[in-house]
């Protein structure tokens, strides 16, 4: 990637080599099915068991608690699903989040199709929920609080401890979609009093295509993968032994270098924040404590995200926006909207997400290209006037 600044990490992190090193062997000599009975087998079985250990490990878990998928968004419906179901209710409640990734969403939206109810808790302007309305929404039918530990857009951070709290205490099963959060900041299972939790590989630095699912001794919920008898009878398909290796790698890595990759992130995270928010019609969204170690997110009036992100890449930057492109309709990132920003305004939204490879000069990189690229915008843009929005001039 020549001169090319990566800043994109909460779409996809790059794969660590140590990573990737621990991987090679089992997609090469190490080939046996974990589930073999000849000794050839055993160095699969014990690499996954080592694995899940090393999972297990980063989150304050057993690793009997640790159960392996294909990615995030399997974990998201897998956990979901299976507690909605395992509750045998007839017309079961769930509580959820507006700011919640498609995963969740779209997964409670296919219940809801099927007679759940759900209930998506608005947040602050700071994508923030609040602790009352939650207990507000519990009915007696509720029987899940799915609410995620770290936004993918603007990095807010939830008071997962306090939540797990309320449910633990109403007796309602919590699951967060913690994809953004695990190997970036601290999480313990038992303590935040999380009974299911959703984590992927590729936002940490193993390939994209595993994940895993944590779910406390003691829950119950069924499969969404039916076959063999692996994963403890929970999750069937022969493990993706390479890649379930990778992931424990990731975890151990995270693990043993979180503390000082989240203060060095925040640094730079803080930097651009400072520097970004001088910028004329520029402002930071999401919190400004509680926040993604490596996530700092904008809105720039004035100026499209998508033209942004095409000056930015010519300037050698990748970068994100709201997450319009993907989902290849014109609406602005539902989370922005969702924090009380008007649509002309969501639509000029910028995130940029750093990384382990992050580096300072980098970051002087798209200090020094973006308020170029922000500049030659405004001026080709029909919404701006006399040195402001339209929207702006009195
Ligand atoms: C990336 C992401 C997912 C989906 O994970 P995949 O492994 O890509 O399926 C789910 N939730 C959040 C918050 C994410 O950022």
């Amino acid at each position: 990637m020549p001169n090319l600044v990566y800043a994109d990490h909460a779409a996809t992190a790059p794969v660590k080599p140590q990573v990737l090193e621990a991987m090679l062997p089992y997609l090469a000599e190490n080939y046996a099915n974990p589930s073999s009975l000849y000794p050839f087998a055993y160095k699969a079985k014990i690499a996954v068991d080592t694995a899940r250990k090393q999972v297990a490990d980063l989150l304050g878990a057993n690793e009997k608690e640790i159960y392996f998928t294909s990615c995030g968004s399997e974990s998201d419906n897998w956990a979901i699903k299976g507690a909605v179901d395992a509750s045998k209710t007839e017309k079961p409640h769930i509580i959820t989040t507006a700011i919640e990734h498609h995963a969740v969403l779209h997964t409670c939206q296919a219940l809801e199709k099927r007679g759940a109810e759900v209930t998506y808790l608005g947040v602050n302007a700071q994508g923030l929920i609040s602790l009352d309305e939650l207990k507000a929404a519990i009915r007696p039918e509720t029987v899940l609080i799915s609410v995620m530990f770290a936004n993918n857009e603007i990095g807010a951070i939830q008071p997962i401890a306090e939540i797990g709290e309320v449910a633990r205490e109403h007796g309602i099963l919590f699951h967060t979609d913690a994809v953004q959060a695990v190997g970036h900041v601290k999480i313990d299972v038992e303590a935040m009093k999380i009974d299911l939790l959703s984590l992927s590989g590729h936002k940490f630095g193993t390939p994209k295509g595993v994940g895993a699912m944590y779910m406390r001794k003691g829950v119950r919920i069924g499969s969404l993968i039916h076959g063999g008898g692996q994963e403890r009878r929970k999750r069937a398909g022969t493990e993706n032994v390479p890649y379930i290796v990778g992931l424990g790698e990731a975890a151990r890595l995270a693990k043993e270098h979180l503390s000082e990759n989240a203060a060095r992130l925040s640094k730079m995270r803080d930097r651009l924040i400072e520097e970004i928010e001088k910028l004329p019609y520029t402002f930071l969204t999401g919190p400004r404590e509680n926040r993604l170690p490596g996530l700092a997110s904008f809105c720039i009036e004035g100026i499209e995200g998508e033209a942004l992100l095409l000056n930015l890449y010519q300037a050698g930057v990748c970068a994100s926006s709201g997450s319009a492109c993907s989902s290849g309709d014109l609406d602005p990132s539902h989370v922005l909207l969702a924090i009380g920003l008007p649509h002309h305004i969501a639509h000029g939204s910028l995130r940029l997400s750093l990384g382990e490879m992050t580096t300072d000069a980098d970051v002087d990189h798209i200090l020094e290209a973006l308020p170029q690229v922000v500049s030659h915008l405004r001026n080709m843009s029909p919404v701006w006037e006399n040195g402001k929005p339209a929207w702006h001039a009195e």
